[in-house]
């Protein structure tokens, strides 16, 4: 399980998730990739990438199994 950063690139103002913060340049799990001083964090506002979060559910599901059903 990877940690993700959840940051708001302004390439396309959508938040994408990001399993390493580059020094330079960052690549979110969807492969946006963006400048790592123009990544700032999301406010509640801000959307989120589809792609991004197709991916992270994928990981979350198979973290956590049934359990994740249950949930819903
Ligand atoms: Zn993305």
């Amino acid at each position: 399980m990877v940690d993700l950063a959840w940051k708001l690139s302004h390439w396309d103002r959508r938040v994408h998730a990001f399993p390493t913060i580059g020094d330079i340049v960052s690549e979110a799990v969807c492969q946006h990739s963006a400048l790592t001083p123009r990544l700032t964090e999301p406010t509640d506002d801000d959307r989120r990438c589809q792609a991004c979060l197709l991916l992270h559910g994928d990981e979350l599901a198979d973290r956590y199994g049934d359990a994740d059903r249950y949930a819903l």
